[in-house]
């Protein structure tokens, strides 16, 4: 059960920036409140200015985006789906929607995210067997871009779309290119626990109209263009609200500065923790700019502390932590699923623990936090 206790300092909290109440205010004097509106539009609009993403249609949640966004690339049931195993289940759950099949790929230490090694060797044994994956659904995880560059060659050698899953990489750069902007579409998340939120919602950008053009059309139950309503194929009742909107728009404002508060703490973690040998951050590969959504560190066998024993004695002095996402081809949902790689996301998931990265922590709370470790290592 979540725990709510006063005090609490919590993984990934909202951070409003002040300006949401006036948004959501207005849309409600105007009697916006549903499912059209002008704070809609702003968002979209909003969210192109700082992706330099051509088109963005808000959803409400980055799930709704990832399923509508695997329609519009042409995902049919009996496809196979290549998708990163080091994740969170909203990645590969709307492949299942469908009646898709995940082929999980395993991850490269640089970034954590899918290895292209990994990758070629999944969509050549899957050739091999005469079958062709229909599309690349590939994860920022933690807010770290993955290789794109190796990763979408690969995938145009051979022709296959490629989805963006940066529901944690908003802000995220990769050579100078805001991630999520790079494949056939991208995927953002505007969740409560996102670096920012509309309370729960999503976005799908892409720089194909068309593309575009047919999530709208599907997000809004696959209306045909006839008076009566009339419907030859299956849509989904996944638009953002007018007032979810409005909270976005006052949180795209201060966008910039979440990414910078959320590096901030990285880098305070990081320098506070220097002394104690066995616990391992992770750099930025060249190229890489994070919005380090969660601070996310290693520790080595050295500690002889797991992370979970960490996670329960911080949990005790009411600070949240969470183990790394636990692989997909590890999961029980995904147990009869083909898996490519060498192991590394499970080694990942033994040794890693993800620590309180709102953007709003004190320097109080964030010296709790790093006294509380401290403490734990006997440092
Ligand atoms: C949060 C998240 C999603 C899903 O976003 P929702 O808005 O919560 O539906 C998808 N993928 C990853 C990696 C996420 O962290």
């Amino acid at each position: 059960m979540t725990n709510y206790s006063p005090g609490r300092i919590f993984l990934s909290a909202p951070h409003m920036g002040g300006h949401e109440k006036n948004y959501v205010q207005k849309a409600i004097e105007d009697n916006w409140v549903t499912t059209v509106g002008p704070n809609i539009q702003g968002f979209e609009h909003d969210i192109c200015q700082h992706t330099n993403a051509r088109h963005a249609v808000a959803l409400n949640s980055g799930t709704a985006a990832i399923h509508v966004a695997l329609r519009v690339v042409g995902v049919k049931a009996g496809d196979e789906v290549l998708c990163s195993t080091f994740t969170f289940v909203a990645t590969p759950n709307p492949i299942l929607y469908i009646g898709a099949t995940p082929l999980f790929v395993d991850s490269e230490p640089d970034t954590w995210n899918m290895s292209p090694t990994a990758l070629r060797e999944a969509i050549e044994n899957r050739l091999k067997k005469g079958k062709k994956p229909s599309c690349l659904l590939l994860v920022h995880l933690y807010g770290m871009p993955a290789k794109l560059k190796e990763l979408i060659e690969i995938a145009n050698e051979f022709e296959i779309p490629v989805i963006e899953d940066a529901a944690e990489a908003l802000g995220s750069r990769y050579g100078g290119h805001q991630v999520g902007t790079l494949g056939q579409a991208g995927v953002f998340s505007f969740n409560g626990n996102k670096i920012v939120t509309t309370s729960g919602g999503g976005a799908l950008v892409t720089a194909d109209k068309n593309i575009a053009e047919q999530a709208l059309f599907l997000a809004t139950q696959a209306k045909d263009q006839a008076t009566h309503y009339q419907h030859s194929q299956l849509g989904y009742n996944y638009r953002i609200s007018n007032i979810s909107a409005g909270i976005g728009r006052g949180q795209i404002e201060v966008l910039e500065t979440r990414v910078k508060q959320r590096r901030e703490i990285y880098n305070y973690y990081r320098e506070k923790l220097q002394d104690i040998e066995g616990i391992i951050f992770k750099p930025e590969p060249k190229g890489c700019f994070s919005n380090r959504w969660l601070t996310t560190v290693l520790l080595s066998e050295d500690l002889k502390v797991s992370p979970e024993e960490v996670r329960q004695t911080l949990e005790k002095e009411n600070i949240e932590t969470r183990l790394l996402w636990k692989p997909m081809h590890l999961q029980p949902l995904f147990k009869d699923s083909l898996y490519y790689g060498d192991g590394l996301s499970e080694k990942l998931f033994n040794r890693g623990l993800c620590l309180p990265s709102s953007s709003n922590l004190s320097e109080e709370e964030l010296d709790k936090v790093v006294k509380a470790l401290k403490r734990q290592f006997e440092v």
